[in-house]
């Protein structure tokens, strides 16, 4: 469940489109989504924090992350809501059957049990549910690994960012850096290549890019360079929505 704020939409004229950024880990989607969404005046909407809480919540109760029944029956019975950003706070807070989670599913054995729990079908089945849900309006920007292809197949611009491996475990040792963590350069290539591959080799929704996304490599890019492209092609259609329209 998405608790969202007014469109603000002239009536009549529907301005407001839907954005898609799949990526793998390490590519920039979370950063660059939210700089999308705040540029845009979008809600902005991440999938891979409601995986998170689904992990979370199993973990505290000792539930398997592989255990496929009882994962897709604790995702189904889970009230998961995100609340929007604001200007101030790019990042929206989590709130699991009502508790903020925020901070604690940003450990690192909980992106672990979501990459893990991720590949049953049950618990995707659940979480896609919810997820089209909150895009209904338009006017959002989602990101995630199967946004494109599954969730919202409509949307009228898809993006898929990628990235040399190594630029992408730098990013990710960096952040651990940052949260007063003192990873391996060596561990953490490991763990990238081994979340790509668990994410791009499920059965149920692995991370492709979609047919019709427009792949941004970020390799050599900065994040305000990223931002500026997608904020760009975005405002292009909108522009020629508008003129459709009118
Ligand atoms: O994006 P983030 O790292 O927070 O996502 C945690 C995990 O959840 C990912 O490693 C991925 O396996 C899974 N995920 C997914 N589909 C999404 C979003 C996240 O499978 N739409």
């Amino acid at each position: 469940m998405l608790r969202l704020p007014d469109s603000g939409e002239e009536e009549g004229v529907e301005k407001k489109i839907a954005i898609a950024i799949d990526g793998p880990v390490g590519s920039g989607k979370s950063t660059i989504a939210k700089l999308v969404a705040r540029e845009l005046g979008y809600t902005y909407i991440d999938t891979g924090a409601m995986y998170r809480g689904i992990a979370l919540k199993a973990k505290r109760m000792r539930i398997s992350w592989e255990d496929a029944q009882r994962m897709a029956s604790l995702a189904g019975s889970t009230e998961i809501v995100l609340l929007p950003a604001t200007k101030e706070e790019l990042t929206s807070r989590v709130l699991l059957d009502g508790e903020e989670v925020s901070c604690e599913i940003r450990e690192t054995d909980i992106g672990e049990g979501a990459s893990k729990s991720s590949t049953i079908s049950g618990v995707r089945k659940a979480l896609v549910k919810l997820q089209k849900g909150m895009a209904v309006s338009g006017g959002v920007v989602m990101e995630g690994r199967d946004i494109g292809t599954v969730v919202l197949p409509g949307a009228e611009l898809k993006i898929f960012l990628t990235g040399s491996i190594e630029e992408r475990a730098k990013r990710r040792f960096l952040e651990l850096q940052k949260k007063g963590k003192k990873p391996e350069m060596r561990e953490v290539i490991e763990e990238v290549r081994e979340r790509d591959l668990r994410d791009s080799t499920r059965a149920d929704s692995p991370l492709k890019k979609a047919e019709d996304a427009v792949e941004v490599d970020t390799t050599h890019m900065t994040i305000a360079q990223v931002v500026d492209t997608i904020v760009e092609m975005a405002r292009e259609l909108v522009r020629s929505k508008i003129q459709k329209q009118t």
